[in-house]
């Protein structure tokens, strides 16, 4: 039965992950852990919490076993892994914060998981006194960013399947000229499910002067010929992310477009080389953001140049000046260089990397030129 299999191995993964959260705990006098909605409690027990106003959370202490405290009507949805955790459900008429409080046995330090509501932190504040907080990004973060083979062999999967619309975007077989952006995001959304992803996160489709807005929102702009459009998209396929963005210019481009394209694409590029193993984050920025400056076009490179990426789009380690965190095996991030001149055209290209003792290994391997279509 290759689902016990599977189940088995999941279990003995996740006890792991766990037994390595509190050792980060002990070195670190943290007595406790909570995590609730977000990704370090489906990273820990495989269980996501529903983003809803009843609580669900994992209570890690050092002495008793993890604690699921879960709506009751959300139990039957737990995969139950008995030597990991045990699965405490809570009724309509129960407070559950007042459960969490029981089950931290006097905690004095305690790590908060990101995601978790504000509302369960402050009524828990009237559950405990003398209590100091810090961020579960301390203690699980670290771990979070070093994928494993597994974790990057998922998003080797998903960079394939977004890589295989990227294609079919240079290839002129996602019809541009004469639709709406929303409708090309549309198409785009609709592939990337086709090849595989069980959700789309975003497909942001920006056209023309559209482009200069780096986040900007596909709307009711109709794409014309002799244009740049710009496509970043990416969704979640069996946990894990995929992020590329690839431009098409349709028709011919002016010899500004051209040349500031061969600067972002020599940016990226030094981007990715400088993704090594024992760098520091803000180097990969430097590296990219360097060659941009050079051209003169640094004036118009307007965010940090990469993000972290795994079972979260966005997540660390960030590739932005001041961040000294030394790139370590395994860890995964954006390399996405942009050039956006306000009110004219915007430029991006974005591959996700991850750093190995071999050197920067690519999730995305589309061609990186600017596709002319016609
Ligand atoms: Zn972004
Ligand atoms: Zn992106
Ligand atoms: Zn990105």
């Amino acid at each position: 039965m290759s689902g016990s299999v599977l189940t088995k191995s999941a279990g003995a993964l996740y006890a792991s992950r766990l037994a390595r959260v509190r050792q980060s705990m002990k070195s670190q006098s943290i007595d406790a852990a909570l995590l609730s909605v977000g990704h370090d409690l489906p990273y820990l027990t495989g269980y996501y919490a529903m983003p809803l106003e009843r609580l669900t959370m994992l209570v890690v202490t050092h002495d008793a076993v993890a604690a699921l405290i879960v709506p009751r009507l959300e139990a039957p949805r737990v995969t139950p892994f008995d030597d990991v955790f045990k699965v405490v459900p809570w009724g309509e008429t129960e407070n559950p914060v007042e459960i969490v409080a029981k089950q931290l046995g006097g905690a004095k330090r305690i790590a908060i998981g990101d995601q978790m509501w504000a509302r369960f932190l402050v009524e828990l504040m009237g559950f405990v006194s003398g209590v100091n907080f810090v961020r579960a990004v301390d203690v699980v973060g670290s771990m979070r960013m070093a994928k494993d083979v597994d974790e990057i062999a998922a998003l080797q999967a998903a960079g394939a399947a977004a890589d295989r619309v990227a294609t079919q975007l240079q290839a002129g077989e996602i019809k541009l000229v004469g639709r709406t952006e929303a409708q090309v995001s549309a198409d785009i959304s609709a592939r990337l499910i086709a090849e595989g992803h069980d959700v789309v996160n975003f497909a942001i489709v920006a056209a023309g002067e559209n482009a200069a807005s780096p986040h900007h929102h596909a709307g009711s702009r109709v794409i014309k010929h002799d244009e740049i459009v710009l496509c970043d998209f990416g969704g979640t396929m069996n946990g894990y992310c995929s992020d590329i963005t690839r431009c098409v210019f349709i028709g011919e481009p002016s010899r500004k477009i051209t040349s500031a394209y061969s600067v972002l694409h020599a940016a990226q590029a030094a981007g990715v080389a400088a993704g090594v193993v024992g760098a520091t984050c803000e180097s990969v920025d430097a590296a990219a953001r360097k060659v941009i400056d050079d051209a003169g076009f640094g004036d118009f490179f307007i965010h940090r140049t990469g993000h972290g990426i795994g079972m979260e789009a966005h997540e660390e380690p960030y590739m932005v000046s001041g961040n000294k965190l030394l790139i370590a095996a395994g860890h995964a991030f954006s390399v996405e260089p942009g050039i956006y001149l306000p009110g004219k055209w915007g430029m991006r290209l974005e591959d996700i990397v991850v750093a190995t003792d071999a050197g920067p290994l690519s999730m995305n391997n589309v061609d990186h030129s600017l596709a002319i279509l016609n």
